[in-house]
């Protein structure tokens, strides 16, 4: 009766809520209100006219999806790694890079997944505050500075939830100052704002640029991230994935997401509309007597002086507007709010009106 001994004990990363309710606004989990492509929908219909080529296994390599990818960000194949998501990209340059005894760092206030990670995979990790205004210091990361030794870094830019982005000459001073540890920088939000670091690759061997197709591509069903670096720490990557499942990106996901790469004007024309109407709906909270922090992501993340994120979380609710909300101390009264339609948002400002009256 002692299997129990032999057993991984983890504690599971909490999604944000999938509701049934139609008729619920959902702007939890950050997903795009526009749909794919339209190039996305053919392949589907192809791939409907074709079932006998399901029977196969599809390509390892991703290679069509790599190689456009690659052309896209103006680097060679064998720069990019695709997987199931960003989050199946950055658990796995997790198992890849993070093997040292030093702890990993990330900020306190991030993205909940990496702490999950770091734990599944037992690396020793340790939480960097985030300054009094919710930014990144790049000195805290800085092993010169610190005074001590690191075991990788990793964050995202802009973060989340607060949605702020780092100047890239401070994600530059992280990279150079970390010669000898990997630095992950998770674009995730990148498309709707901030300056990337994929142009500081031809610089930096130990930089790992990771993306995901789910936010700015409207594909989160779809299930496609990347990552982009330098060939050695891609062949690292590569020789883990291999190591532990071949086959990852199933044959629709490479179709689907190629289309998607091939039409950089629809993908354009979405993240500019949904950084339009973030900026007109930061503006209208502003004017509601809320504190929003500056966001160059995909969702604002917002406190109203007069409520608890409790209260404005179940009134919103109650009024079938599904927002996100964190218990942290720090940010207990901050809703993550997801920039969705035009209408969409008016509506949230109306359901928000009827609240603070
Ligand atoms: C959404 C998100 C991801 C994961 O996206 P996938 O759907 O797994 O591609 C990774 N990092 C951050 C910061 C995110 O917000």
């Amino acid at each position: 009766m002692n299997w129990e001994r032999n057993v991984l004990r983890v504690t599971p990363y909490t999604a944000g809520e999938q509701p049934k309710d139609p008729e619920i606004i959902k702007l939890n989990t950050n997903e795009n209100p526009y749909p794919p492509a339209p190039g996305v929908v053919q392949v589907l219909e192809e791939m409907k006219a074709d079932p006998a080529k399901m029977r196969l296994y599809p390509d390892m390599d991703s290679t069509l999806l790599v190689e456009a990818l690659a052309a896209r960000e103006g680097v060679k194949p064998s720069q990019v790694f695709v997987g199931v998501g960003s989050d199946d990209v950055i658990s796995m340059a997790f198992m890849t890079f993070f093997r040292g005894e030093d702890k990993i760092l990330f900020p306190d206030i991030t993205y909940s997944f990496y702490s999950v990670w770091a734990d599944v995979h037992r690396i020793p990790f340790e939480t960097v505050p985030l300054t009094e205004d919710f930014r990144i210091r790049p000195e805290d990361y800085i092993p010169a500075c610190t005074g001590r030794p690191n075991g990788g870094v990793i964050f995202p830019n802009p973060n989340a939830p607060t949605g702020i982005a780092l100047p890239l000459s401070d994600v530059e001073r992280i990279i150079a100052g970390n010669p000898d540890s990997v630095v992950i920088v998770d674009e995730a939000y990148i498309d709707f704002g901030g300056e990337s670091a994929m142009c500081l690759l031809p610089k930096y061997e130990n930089l790992l640029v990771v993306r995901t197709f789910s936010k700015s591509r409207s594909l989160a069903g779809m299930r496609i991230g990347y990552a982009v670096g330098n060939e050695k720490l891609i062949s690292y990557l590569q020789d883990v994935k291999f190591s532990f499942n071949s086959y990852t990106m199933n044959l629709a996901a490479q179709r689907v997401g190629l289309a998607s790469v091939q039409d950089e004007d629809y993908f354009r024309t979405c993240t500019g509309r949904i950084s339009a109407t973030r900026d007109r709906f930061a503006a209208a909270l502003t004017e509601r007597g809320f504190e929003v922090l500056p966001s160059s992501a995909n969702f604002v993340f917002a406190r109203h002086p007069q409520f608890t994120g409790d209260d404005l979380l179940a009134a919103l609710r109650a009024r079938k507007v599904l927002v996100r909300h964190f218990k942290a101390p720090r940010i207990r009264d901050f809703l993550r709010i997801t920039i969705g339609t035009d209408e969409q948002m008016d509506a949230v400002l109306r359901v928000l009106d009827e609240i603070i009256g």
